[in-house]
């Protein structure tokens, strides 16, 4: 019996062309794009082989998305001895694209100990400056004072 396979106009997260649902489902782009099948199906193994073709798309930001996240966690387990966790994984893509956000968490979940990694990885990494605000209330205030002495033993 054959077989048939949806296809999806406008859905390659590469060339914004039409791609069948099992490519989609592996994460692939079309196979205009990318005609075999990679062995490894990570972002990273991906882009190299769409620009070794020579199809520059959507697709490298994503690839150069997962090795800048791929070398913040390691800075991050580095500087802290353990890795982060879901919320902050999420957090932090979202952090390396550059997307301004709040984040509305509660106390202890790890958005203080993220942000001074990420700052502190900005700096080391990228030569930014960081700006760092804190509430000017005198709960604010050692909050700061503990922000601040975390910042510096990241960064020293
Ligand atoms: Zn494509």
């Amino acid at each position: 019996m054959p077989r048939i396979e949806a296809v999806f106009r406008r859905l390659c997260p590469n060339c914004h062309g039409e791609i069948t649902a099992s490519r989609l489902a592996k994460g692939l782009p079309c196979s205009t794009c990318l005609p075999e099948e990679p062995e490894q199906a990570d972002p990273i193994s991906i882009g190299e082989a769409l620009q070794k073709l020579g199809k520059y798309g959507s697709y490298l930001e994503l690839s150069y998305l997962e090795r800048d996240f791929r070398d913040f966690s390691g800075y991050f387990e580095d500087k802290y001895g353990f890795a982060m966790s879901s919320a902050q994984r999420s957090w932090a893509r979202r952090l390396l694209l550059l997307d301004s956000f709040s984040i509305v968490a509660p106390t202890g979940v790890g958005k203080t100990t993220l942000l001074m990694a990420y700052a502190a990885y900005r700096a080391e990494k990228d030569k930014w400056r960081v700006l760092y605000l804190e509430p000017g209330s005198p709960d604010g205030r050692q909050g700061l004072k503990n922000s601040w002495g975390g910042l510096r033993r990241l960064l020293l």
